[in-house]
């Protein structure tokens, strides 16, 4: 569509062109090509030419003049009229890489300058130094004048013949120069940009793009004659060579641009296998034109080039890369080369008139390409950054979901590990059956509250209990009944001495010790006499039986540096003893043993 509208307002242009440039005048110069007259040549020289009758001469019709790719020498004839204002003119051949032109300025029958031009002429032979064609007028001349000029090229025939008034000529060619500094300036940026974006992203696309750009930029100044002007104006071979050479090498690094660009590999199978053939056949190409000559290279590479570019609109149209700013750049770099490839062409087949924009329509196509293809790649880096943040943000929140999980199942191991630890504590130090302290817990406070005493020089006093004939309750009523029994002497235990500090434990079967520290004799006595009454006031049912129980204790209150564990257990298993000997159910005192 886009480039509909760019050929329709280009032939409205041209209508108008069409008609100024009959009267010999196209702005600033006259177009001489329209309403010339050529022939083959037949071996003549020009003053057979010059002897043919009218009737030999076809006309050209439109405003430029182009025969095509032929082998064919033309003569080109073109009548026109200078006048008589004492100005300089000079006539140009605006088509650089023709080969060999021979210019005849006549008056009547006399030759008025001579010319021998082409790109088979060294460059510093030309009379003017310009990378076109130029014959100048001497100042005098003015009247109607013919222009014969003989043209043989291997390249197309094409004859943009130009008439100027001189200063004209150069201002206007200080224009042109100055636009292409401006594009060739522009594409060296791009070059030594993205050859600093390769550096830096080691990204291989920069360096396609990189070789991409320069290989146009290479073309183009061969093509427009300039490097012939300033960079090889000795090698005749290569000038001619270096516009194939270059062209190849163009589409060649354009296309392994495009695969990588669009990651065509994993993308698209047949496009990446259509470009892979692409790029063999450039290969061998870029060999075959520095072997063969322009003249038979030029259809085959055009043909190839044409090719690849409908390759390279078939891969743009392919739906893969839709609805992303990259698909956008990447389109519009394609449709702006095209058109500007398009209108130049249609205007080298004479569709379009020969104007300022026509002939620059490829140096403008490209130039926006060749930035359009930059952002492309920004954007292409920038959608992967995207995709990367993306995946790394939600890596992160799978980080966190983890980590959370995983702090979760901390605290809940932990919760059990705590459980664990409380319930092997409690295991350790309790005793399963009357859940009061057993034996360790016992040891272990006896230790501690013995140290405590001896530091601030109080007493302790033990109490050991034990049943009286358990073994016969055993025997009567079995271990169920001897258990419960047991159980029932600890609660006695635990409802009569309820002072915070005093040790309540299990000391082996039926015996149990109370530890009470900072305690007399006399309190401990007090206190012992108390259990005994509680046992023996209190009773157990087990089935049908009601089972009265006693017990006998025995005290050892000790202090100072006698104070020591084992000797506290030593006099209340004493005392206990003689309590047993002397009749059960009774309280007895370690000390009247000891005295
Ligand atoms: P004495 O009045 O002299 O203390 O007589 P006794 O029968 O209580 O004598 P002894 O201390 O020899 O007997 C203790 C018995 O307690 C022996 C054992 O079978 C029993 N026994 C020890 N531990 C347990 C226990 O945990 N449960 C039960 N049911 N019986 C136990
Ligand atoms: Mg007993
Ligand atoms: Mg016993």
């Amino acid at each position: 569509m886009k480039i509909l509208f760019v050929l329709l307002f280009c032939y409205t242009q041209y209508l108008n062109a069409a008609e100024s440039d009959l009267t010999l005048t196209n702005g600033k110069y006259t177009n001489l090509s329209a309403g010339s007259q050529y022939l083959s040549d037949n071996n003549f020289g020009i003053v057979d030419v010059l002897s043919l009758p009218q009737n030999h001469w076809s006309t050209n019709s439109v405003n430029n003049f182009n025969l095509g790719y032929t082998d064919q020498t033309f003569w080109v004839k073109v009548d026109f009229v200078l006048p008589n204002n004492n100005r300089t003119y000079l006539i140009e051949i605006a088509y650089p890489v023709l080969d060999s032109l021979k210019l005849y300025l006549m008056q009547e029958d006399d030759v008025l300058s001579y010319a021998k031009l082409g790109d088979k002429q060294r460059f510093n032979d030309r009379l003017i130094k310009h990378h076109n064609f130029i014959l100048p007028i001497k100042k005098e001349v003015n009247g109607p004048l013919s222009l014969y000029i003989q043209v043989e090229s291997t390249s197309a025939v094409q004859l943009p013949i130009r008439l100027w008034e001189q200063a004209e000529f150069y201002e206007t060619d200080q224009l042109n120069t100055l636009f292409l500094g401006i594009y060739f300036g522009l594409m060296s940026i791009m070059v030594i940009y993205n050859i600093f974006m390769y550096v830096s992203l080691k990204d291989e696309t920069f360096l396609y793009y990189v070789v991409y750009v320069s290989a146009i930029i290479a073309f183009y100044f061969s093509l427009s004659g300039l490097a012939f002007r300033y960079l090889w104006q000795e090698s005749l071979w290569w000038n001619d060579q270096s516009i194939l050479f270059f062209l190849v090498a163009a589409v060649l690094a354009g296309t392994f641009f495009i695969i990588k660009l669009l990651e065509l590999q994993k993308n698209s199978l047949i496009l990446y296998r259509g470009c892979l053939v692409i790029s063999l056949i450039g290969i061998c190409l870029l060999f075959a034109s520095m072997y063969f000559t322009y003249g038979t290279m030029i259809r085959v590479i055009i043909l190839y080039a044409s090719v690849a570019c409908a390759w390279g609109v078939i891969t743009r149209t392919v739906k893969l890369f839709e609805g992303t700013h990259f698909s956008t750049y990447y389109s519009l770099a394609w449709n702006a080369a095209l058109c500007g490839g398009l209108i130049l062409a249609a205007n080298k087949l004479n569709f379009l008139p020969n104007n300022w924009f026509t002939e620059h329509a490829l140096t403008i196509g490209t130039s926006i390409e060749v930035a359009c293809l930059s952002f492309a790649m920004a954007e292409r880096i920038n959608s992967e950054r995207r995709k990367r943040f993306v995946a790394q943000a939600r890596s992160m929140t799978e980080i966190r979901k983890a980590n959370q999980r995983l702090e979760s199942e901390v605290i809940n191991r932990t919760k059990e590990l705590q459980t664990a630890y409380d319930k092997l504590k409690h295991i350790s130090r309790i005793d399963e059956l009357t859940q009061i302290f057993n034996r360790r817990s016992l040891n272990d406070a006896l230790n501690t509250e013995c140290l405590r005493a001896k530091r601030f020089g109080h007493s302790v006093s033990l109490l050991m209990i034990d049943i009286d004939h358990f073994k016969k309750i055993n025997d009567t009523y079995g271990h169920q009944c001897g258990d419960k029994c047991i159980a029932h002497i600890a609660d006695v235990l635990k409802n009569t001495c309820t002072r915070a500090g005093d040790v309540i434990a299990r000391y082996g079967g039926e015996e149990f010790c109370i530890l009470l520290p900072e305690c007399n004799e006399g309190d401990a006595f007090e206190l012992a006499e108390q259990v005994r009454k509680h046992t023996e006031a209190s009773l157990v049912r087990f089935e049908n039986s009601v089972i009265k129980l006693t017990v006998s204790i025995g005290i050892a209150t000790r202090w100072g540096v006698d104070l020591e564990p084992h000797q506290l257990v030593k006099q209340s298993d004493m005392a206990l003893y003689f309590a047993k000997q002397h009749g059960r159910n009774q309280v007895s005192l370690g000390s009247v043993l000891d005295t």
